[in-house]
């Protein structure tokens, strides 16, 4: 079998024996990675800028890591935390206590993937409050388990063909933009007068900066409205930080930023790059809510597992050592920057946004409608000049950029000299 036939036979094979709804972008199968590099089975050298959607922001294999799990590997691997309980669970609930904005009394536990802890998350709150209800906002991705799908505010393809969703979960608009706000006020208002009273809302979910939904910063106005309504209601705010979280926003939270103007949520989910690429998410907050599920209520067989625990310590040492909150704000200065410089050659692009290093870039047709060809091309040209990225965003118009917050200078000025030609093809195909 020649080198260049090994990607097709595997494609023939994974079509035959995996659903198509385990949807696959890139049409080639990795082989190795190593920090914002990685090789398929052909030995193609790819730039990673997807990070496994947000996952690696310390980069494939960082050394740290690999230790860890590897000094971890040696002692134990799995005794189910709600059978042997082992200390690391209990050091990284201390350290995520003390990491997450606000000084309050916290409690953490963890669980496996994103969803699982923002199902978690709404047990919590609805254990607390005593209520059923949860409000949401469109666009929001908070996972594909069908309590999170259902929070999810996009149907197509997360919802489609799996209805019924759970009950009195209440979508209103995102709020990032004065327009939008006040879209959002008004929605809430006709909720309370039109489907449930205030009084029966357990949660507000909520991403700081929308991922999937395209990279959308929420006012920080709004910010206020939400703490402002929750607190008047008794609802618990939830802030999903599975995608925001980790160093990405130039803070080890999104939160963080608000947190400084006096607003704090009650509970924080944390997933995806506080474990490096291994299974594990978290929820932390208030100890007297995390404490309302009677025991045995919240945990799993592999939730809190020991080898992502001993990533997941590792992976704080490294933000805090190398200081990658601070390093992805410059990056993302830089990016932002280099993305501004190309709008007057590029048109279509409408606008360049972000915090810190969750950046995006949003291409629009001259009339303003979305324009997802265009973004389609330019992520398809990166792909095939060896610059992984990833779209986002109702109408897939966006593009952002997830590279990992240690790569190298070289590899990121490497980066932007491949999406500036990206970029720039584009505008040629499109004309
Ligand atoms: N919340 C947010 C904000 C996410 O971005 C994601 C994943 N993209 C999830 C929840 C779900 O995480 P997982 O895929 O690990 O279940």
């Amino acid at each position: 079998m020649n080198s260049q036939s090994k990607n097709e036979s595997l494609l023939v094979r994974q079509a035959a024996a995996t659903p198509r709804g385990v949807g696959v972008m890139a049409p080639f199968f990795v082989d190795r990675a190593e920090n914002a590099e990685l090789w398929d089975i052909q030995g193609q050298r790819y730039l990673d800028f997807a990070g496994g959607i947000a996952v690696l922001n310390t980069g494939h294999r960082h050394p740290q890591v690999v230790a860890a799990v590897q000094a971890q590997l040696a002692r134990f691997t799995h005794t189910c935390y709600q059978v042997i309980p082992y200390e690391s669970y209990v050091a990284l609930a201390e350290k995520l206590n003390t990491l997450t904005p606000g000084s309050h009394a916290k409690k953490t536990a963890f669980f496996s993937t994103g969803a699982e802890a923002v199902e978690n998350a709404i047990k919590i709150a609805r254990a607390a409050t005593g209520r059923s209800g949860v409000i949401a906002f469109g666009g929001a991705f908070h996972g594909r388990s069908l309590y999170a799908v259902g929070l999810t505010g996009k149907v197509a393809p997360y919802k489609t063909a799996f209805g019924p969703m759970p009950a009195e979960i209440f979508h209103v608009p995102f709020p990032s933009d004065e327009a939008s706000f006040k879209q959002a006020r008004e929605a809430v208002a006709r909720l309370f007068k039109y489907d449930i009273e205030p009084s029966r809302i357990a949660a507000l979910i909520f991403e700081p900066v929308q991922g999937e939904g395209g990279f959308h910063v929420m006012l920080e106005e709004a910010m206020q409205w939400v703490r402002t309504l929750c607190t008047e209601h008794g609802i618990v705010m939830v802030a999903d930080e599975v995608q925001s979280g980790f160093g990405r926003t130039g803070r080890l939270f999104a939160m963080a930023h608000h947190h400084e103007r006096g607003i704090t949520a009650d509970l924080l989910i944390s997933a995806k790059s506080m474990a490096a690429g291994l299974n594990l998410s978290a929820v932390t907050g208030h100890a007297k809510l995390m404490d309302a599920p009677a025991p045995g209520g919240l945990g799993g067989t592999y939730a809190g597992n020991p080898l992502a625990i001993a990533a997941a310590h590792a992976v704080i040492d490294i933000m805090q050592n190398e200081q990658l909150p601070t390093r992805g704000q410059l990056l993302g200065d830089q990016l932002q920057a280099h993305l501004r410089a190309l709008q007057p050659r590029v048109p279509a692009i409408a606008q360049v946004r972000g915090l810190g290093a969750m950046v995006a870039a949003e291409f629009r047709h001259p009339d303003g409608t979305p324009n997802a060809a265009f973004t389609k091309a330019v992520q398809a040209y990166a792909l095939s000049h060896g610059l992984i990225l990833l779209t986002c965003g109702m109408d897939a118009n966006v593009l952002r950029f997830l590279f990992p917050l240690t790569i190298a200078h070289a590899h990121f000025q490497e980066a932007l000299g491949i999406l500036e030609a990206a970029l720039l093809n584009a505008v040629t195909v499109a004309a």
